[in-house]
Parts: structure tokens; sequence; C-alpha cells
């Protein structure tokens, strides 16, 4: 991601029960608008400091179609791959695989709670990067599930809604 030349702020984050998270968030119609990459910097900021692997617009109160994606290994996923933060806007899955793997989730905005969620094991996904260029790539396992949840709360779905057995 490109090196923003303001300092990046750190965003509010909505909590479970704001009826943002339960929105359908719209589309980015031009993602070089000064005001959606201060938003990217901001998101990507607010992620970093709340220790998180990924970020959705509506959960610093943006109802738009912007994800971003940072896996890095952790307690929960030592086996995660440390990847430089990816920035969606728009993102559509357009394939993901029929075979499913559990694995457990938490979220920046359901505090103190984690649960076992099923997740299409791989997947492709199409978006905008940040210059506006049109990307296609194949994700799997813990990426693939990070851009899962992540595209879910552009729907306004929460993880604890796809629970299999949610634990405190
Ligand atoms: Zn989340």
């Amino acid at each position: 991601m490109n090196t923003p030349v303001t300092a990046a702020k750190i965003l509010a984050i909505a909590q479970r029960g704001e009826l943002i998270l339960s929105q359908r968030a719209q589309a980015v119609s031009n993602p070089l608008d000064p005001e959606i990459q201060t938003l990217i910097h901001d998101m990507q900021a607010t992620m970093l400091a709340a220790n998180g692997v990924g970020i959705a617009a509506p959960q610093v109160f943006q109802s738009l179609r912007i994800i971003i994606v940072a896996s890095r290994p952790n307690p929960r996923y030592p086996e995660a791959p440390l990847m430089e933060p990816i920035a969606m806007i728009n993102p559509e899955i357009i394939w993901q695989s029929t075979e499913t793997c559990l694995g457990e989730e938490g979220c920046l905005s359901v505090q103190e709670m984690r649960a076992q969620v099923a997740r299409a094991e791989r997947l492709t996904v199409r978006y905008l990067n940040e210059k506006a260029e049109s990307i296609e790539a194949e994700f799997s396992g813990f990426v693939a599930r990070i851009i899962q949840h992540e595209v879910d709360h552009l729907e306004g779905i929460l993880f604890v809604e796809r629970a299999e057995a949610a634990e405190s």
C-alpha cells in the first residue's frame, strides 16, 4: 500500500448492535477519490492499532465496500502467512471451493468472543486495488478465511451468525 503523506488517524470501531454493522455497504465509485485514499490509510492504522488481521469499512462507520486483509502469524494461527496488507475495493468472491475448513474467529467489532466458523478453504476474489486496477487473485487457508469474514461485513453479516460453537 502507498505511504500516506499525512499521518493516519485511528478511527472508532463500531461494536455489535450498531446498525451500520448489519447494513449492506455501498460500492465505491472512485477509488482514487482522496477521501477514499485517506479512509484506506486510516482503516489500516486502526486495524494495526487494534492488533487485527483484517478490517472492513462498516467497522469504522463508513458504509462502503472496502476491506483490508493483513494476515500475520499469531498465537491462534502460528502458521498464518505474513503478508503486506492488501486493500480490496468492491471485492467480489467469484469462486470458492466446496471444501470447507473449521477455524476460530474473532472480530474487532465483537469484543471478548471467539467461535469456530466453517469457511471455504480456497477462493478467487476480484477487486480494485487502491490504484483502481482490477485484480483477480486466489487465496487459501487463513487468508481466504479473513477475506470471507471481511466480505461478510460488507453484507451486514457478523461471524457470530455463522458460528458453529460459540465460546466466550
Ligand atoms: Zn470482523
